[in-house]
């Protein structure tokens, strides 16, 4: 059971939590916390550790800008 569609075609942009992926989540991410999720699409991310901070990355979207 992993189907979420809102049948909102077009207003998926930053829609989903970039914590838990959800897109009816009241917020529960945490500041610090690197996204795990994509806003976009709420696919899971391909997080990289960097000396400066991390990268975050979208198999669709592609790199997210951290902050
Ligand atoms: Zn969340
Ligand atoms: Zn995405």
């Amino acid at each position: 059971m992993d189907t979420v569609e809102d049948g909102a075609p077009g207003s998926a942009t930053g829609s989903h939590c970039t914590s838990c992926g959800s897109v009816s989540c009241i917020g529960c991410r945490r500041t610090l916390d690197p996204p795990r999720f994509c806003p976009n699409c709420g696919r899971r991310l391909t997080v990289t550790v960097t000396p400066g901070g991390y990268r975050a990355r979208c198999r669709d979207h592609g790199e997210l800008t951290a902050g």
